[in-house]
């Protein structure tokens, strides 16, 4: 196929994701299902969508960023993960071309986007979500060829499940017992169980590690602000930790390996 063509078609099924996934986790954050209503409506006035202001991104540039009917503010986050999920799938089509693998790496994305919003609604992350995404994991990871990060096969997804859900489980656990109170909840545990049946054993500490660079300082700003807000809760600010693993998890799909190379090049003389 044409590579440009390629392109095209990998922003906008990108952006359609996009769309469809902020509609899901705003339908399972509220604890309804993904199908019903059939169509979209604004959350302000109930006002039925037309297939005009459905359309992503274009949809909410046309109307100012407002609901045409009530012209309540169309919040920013809504076009942000559609751009957010166009450059993911333009990133996945450059590193996979037009494949299999690029399907699948678009299909986990955006569930990992799913889980990410809903975590940072709710602070959970649905086993309905997260069980059956180990499964198919596991199931892609012994039919696809090995390309890059996918089809890693089912012995090394197998270890990487253990690895992800057995290491945070453990972890979630130790916590609990030193501290006398929840850390990590056992939904991240379940997260790291799909991303380890994906990605192997070796995409779980650097998935771990790098969710963590990324959420240090999120953290200590969500800090400080509850702080000048009078608040004593400090450093123990709840912070959802899912949305960073799963960055960290996007990361690795797309570039684990030249990481490692560049990492173990510099520490390596
Ligand atoms: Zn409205």
């Amino acid at each position: 196929m044409d590579f440009i063509l390629f392109q095209i078609l990998a922003a906008v099924l990108g952006l359609v994701l996009g769309s469809f996934a902020s509609c899901a986790a705003y339908r399972l954050a509220l604890g309804g299902s993904v199908t019903s209503p059939a169509r979209s409506f604004c959350p302000a006035c109930g006002h039925t969508l037309s297939w005009r202001e459905n359309i992503p991104l274009l949809g909410y540039l046309l109307q100012g960023g407002r609901c045409r009917f009530c012209e309540a503010k169309i919040p920013l986050r809504y076009p942000l993960t559609e751009l957010a999920s166009a450059g993911f799938a333009l990133a996945a089509a450059s590193v996979f071309g037009p494949t299999w693998h690029w399907l699948v790496a678009v299909g986990f994305g955006t569930l990992l986007l799913v889980l990410s919003l809903i975590d940072l609604e709710t602070f959970l992350l649905p086993d309905v979500l997260t069980l059956p995404g180990a499964a198919l994991a596991l199931l892609a990871s012994t039919l696809l060829p090995r390309a890059h990060t996918l089809g890693i096969g089912w012995r090394a997804a197998l270890w990487g499940a253990l690895a992800g859900g057995g290491g945070l489980w453990l972890l979630a656990w130790t916590y609990r017992r030193i501290r006398g109170e929840d850390g990590l909840g056992l939904g991240d545990a379940k997260l790291m169980l799909l991303v380890g049946a994906l990605l192997g054993p070796l995409a779980v500490p650097l998935t771990l590690f790098a969710g963590a660079v990324l959420a240090l300082p999120v953290g200590l700003v969500a800090a400080r602000r509850s702080a000048q807000q009078g608040s004593d809760d400090g450093l123990r600010t709840a912070l959802p930790f899912g949305p960073f693993l799963c960055a960290g998890a996007v990361a690795f799909l797309l570039a684990g390996p030249q990481f490692l190379r560049w990492w173990l090049g510099a520490a390596l003389p």
